[in-house]
């Protein structure tokens, strides 16, 4: 923090020199901290966002993954009040309903608009398409 003067740098590239500092607390800081839109991509939010959206990424921690945030930047809304009620309520819907396990997608808001529902009314039980994630 010295070489910042002790104040929180509102730049991507700075917050990455920070020791310990990862890339969801980047995008947090710059969220919460700075009012700049950024995605939250943790575990909830990279599934509900590979559900929804029918994204699958390659990589063994997919909220490491730098495509699958690149897509979460995408969708992130631009008004920082937004963009972070938006996070909340995708932690609450993965918390409640998009679990990991036995999604409740008869109850879900987002069914209308998740490719996963669509391909399990088509047919495809949850828990059999759950095997692939
Ligand atoms: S419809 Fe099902 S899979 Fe899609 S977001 Fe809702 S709970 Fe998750």
């Amino acid at each position: 923090m010295d070489k910042f003067n002790g104040e929180v740098p509102c730049d991507k590239e700075k917050l990455r020199e920070l020791p310990g500092v990862g890339e969801y607390i980047v995008s947090e800081v710059l969220l919460r901290a700075c009012r700049k839109p950024e995605p939250l991509l943790d575990i909830n939010m990279t599934r509900v966002v590979e559900r929804i959206f029918s994204v699958k990424s390659a990589k063994k921690n997919p909220y490491k993954d730098p495509v699958l945030w690149s897509f979460a930047k995408m969708i992130v809304l631009k008004d920082p009040d937004l963009a972070e009620k938006f996070h909340f309520g995708i932690l609450d819907l993965a918390r409640k309903i998009c679990r990991a396990r036995n999604p409740r997608c008869n109850i879900c808001p987002m069914k209308d608009l998740c490719s996963y529902y669509a391909n399990s009314v088509r047919g495809r039980k949850v828990s059999t398409a759950l095997s692939s994630y």
